[in-house]
């Protein structure tokens, strides 16, 4: 229901928290965050209120990082558990990804992501964009863009309604972010980069954002910046403008 994603040099996980609570006015079942530090994904989730999701990371703790994203979730498939919270990680751990939405052909590529012996861990219509975002990134060649290529090769096979933003242990640098009949801003700060289903998720930080059009894919990258394209690879100049609303 609510999304956040960031890049920069602050601590991650703050900033994401932060934005999902300036998202909380939309109604949400549950939260969940996660963060790519030292090669590796780590992730918190929890059913019920963000107080719920910070008590357990108040406990558990996640690692410092300067890469992060998060999710409140209003449940359409799978009951508002924790294992149904996102972020949802694909099998081999690599890939953590949230979504707004709902993904429709989600049960014949759950079916066939199935028949490659992948267990599903979640009931949603998500967890199989964790999935195919891992192995799609695995057969990609090495280089700049490759979650970005992964994002688009999945978002073409998508059907339905979504905001998705993904991160991958190995790009410690990059956030990837689609949509398709679902909102999606990108908030522009000096050296640091935000996303959101709304600019209320990084008003806070920054004022300067661009707008996303229909089927578009969208890298933040702390060196290379934002870039957009369409689901083809076509290059795509956003709309920018300033948010002058009280935060
Ligand atoms: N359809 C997804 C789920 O049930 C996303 C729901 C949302 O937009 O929060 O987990």
């Amino acid at each position: 229901c609510g999304i956040v994603g960031y890049v920069g040099p602050q601590n991650s996980l703050d900033v994401v928290l932060d934005g999902l609570r300036r998202l909380e006015y939309r109604g949400y079942d549950s939260a969940g965050v996660a963060v790519v530090a030292d090669g590796r994904l780590s992730t918190a989730k929890k059913a019920g209120k963000l107080a719920n999701l910070e008590k357990e990371l108040a406990e558990e703790g996640l690692p410092a990082a300067t890469i992060g994203l998060g999710h409140t979730r209003w449940a359409t498939h799978g009951g508002p558990t924790d294992r149904n919270a996102h972020p949802h990680v694909s099998a081999d751990g690599t890939v953590a990804v949230v979504h707004n939405g709902i993904i429709e052909n989600f049960a014949a590529l759950r079916a066939e992501i199935e028949a490659t012996g992948v267990e599903f861990t979640s009931e949603t219509d998500t967890e199989v964009v964790a999935h195919l975002l891992a192995a799609t990134y695995r057969g990609l060649p090495a280089g700049p863009g490759r979650l970005a290529e992964a994002m688009r090769v999945v978002s073409r096979r998508l059907e339905g309604a979504f905001t998705l933003v993904a991160g991958h242990a190995a790009e410690p640098d990059t956030l990837v972010a689609s949509r398709r009949n679902s909102p999606l801003v990108v908030g522009v700060g000096d050296g640091e980069y935000f996303l959101g289903s709304d600019v209320a998720a990084f008003i806070g930080h920054t004022r300067r954002a661009l707008e996303l059009g229909q089927d578009q894919v969208v890298e933040i990258d702390r060196t290379r910046g934002v870039t957009v394209t369409d689901f083809a690879g076509a290059p795509v100049e956003p709309t920018a403008y300033d948010v002058d609303w009280d935060a």
